[in-house]
């Protein structure tokens, strides 16, 4: 189920990370041995295999040789699905299941049973900390994932980012179950093309690997970013979805193409999104954590014209239709990164 690879020799890691890919033959683990033996950090890296940050960084510190402050045990997930043509382009396999949504009962099928064998060499290895490492679908600015807010995993965030977000979602991935073990972060580092990403994971896995206590905090003061409980705003299934710089004709709504830059900034109620036809705000689907619908306090129409309806930070905003329609739109907390009331 997972190829097992204990201190791997550059002739293992082959000289390029395409090459390094093709020796694989299978999701695998990685083992180094650390300077301090009786301690243990875990990574896991292309989860999704079309978001290759993690293992190129992963690949690029492995052929440095050089001795991390404790033990590791690195994930190589998705390896057949990055391995599919052109390369790191699909993010599971076709017909497969998303691999970061496996890691809850039941383990079905290849990817519920690899997911269940991690979980299993987590709980054995007890790694002090464990850290994900992800791209996100659009470009932007790097940020943290995690179930938890202290200063473990604070501190964890900021081995990479500037950004954490505080979810009580439950979807499968990684970071919820290992939470039982082990104080984790997922890292999503910004885009799969942008090589400002590959250099925050890069940099990032250097201070997980290097540093001696890597769960306190360095100083009092680190301006990290939490975000609580953000709200997901969906798309209704039947509703049909368009990026222009006009009102698309039969389209439910539109939004501006350069939404993007909206990431991690506040937005005023009297920033334009787009437009939305007759059926107005029925197009979306936002609710609350008690499940109670909010759409009128996170948008307004004035005109067929979209806009917010109170201040609000909005991220992981999409411009990808398809993953607007299959995951969400955009997600939303207060100013302030609290939940919106
Ligand atoms: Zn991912």
């Amino acid at each position: 189920m997972i190829d097992l690879l204990d201190n791997p020799t550059p002739a293992q890691l082959g000289r390029s990370p395409d090459e390094f890919l093709q020796k694989l033959e299978n999701s695998t683990l990685i083992r180094v041995d650390g300077r301090d033996r009786s301690r243990t950090r875990a990574l896991a890296t292309l989860l999704h295999g079309n978001e290759p940050s993690g293992f190129l960084a992963l690949h690029k510190w492995l052929l440095q040789q050089q001795t991390p402050a404790v033990n590791l045990v690195c994930f190589i997930g998705s390896v057949l699905a990055a391995k599919l043509a052109p390369g790191f382009s699909y993010r599971q396999l076709p017909g497969g299941r998303d691999f970061n949504r496996c890691f809850k009962q039941p383990f079905d099928g290849i990817e519920g049973q690899t997911a269940a064998a991690l979980l299993d060499i987590l709980h054995e290895a007890q790694p002090e900390a464990l850290v994900d490492i992800h791209n996100t679908s659009g470009t932007g600015p790097s940020f943290a994932i995690s179930v938890r807010n202290d200063g473990a995993h604070q501190a964890l965030a900021t081995l990479f980012t500037e950004r954490l977000i505080i979810t009580d979602l439950k979807l499968g991935a990684l970071m919820e179950y290992s939470e039982r073990d082990v104080p984790t972060v997922t890292i999503e580092c910004g885009g799969a093309q942008d090589e400002h990403a590959h250099q925050t994971a890069y940099e990032g896995l250097l201070r997980f690997v290097n540093g001696e206590r890597i769960l306190q905090p360095e100083k009092a003061d680190w301006g990290l970013e939490v975000l609580t409980n953000p709200v997901r705003i969906e798309i209704e299934a039947e509703a049909s979805l368009a990026y222009e710089l006009q009102p698309a004709v039969n389209a439910d709504i539109t939004l501006f193409p350069d939404i993007e830059h909206l990431n991690f900034g506040v937005v005023s109620p009297e920033t334009q999104l787009g437009w939305v036809g007759p059926q107005g705000l029925d197009c979306f689907v936002a609710v609350d954590g008690r499940r109670r619908d909010i759409r009128h306090k996170l948008l307004r129409v004035e005109a067929g014209k979209l806009y917010p309806a109170q201040p609000f930070k909005a991220f992981m905003i999409t411009t990808n239709p398809t993953i607007a329609k299959s995951d969400c739109l955009f997600y939303a907390v207060s100013p302030r990164g609290e939940p919106i009331a």
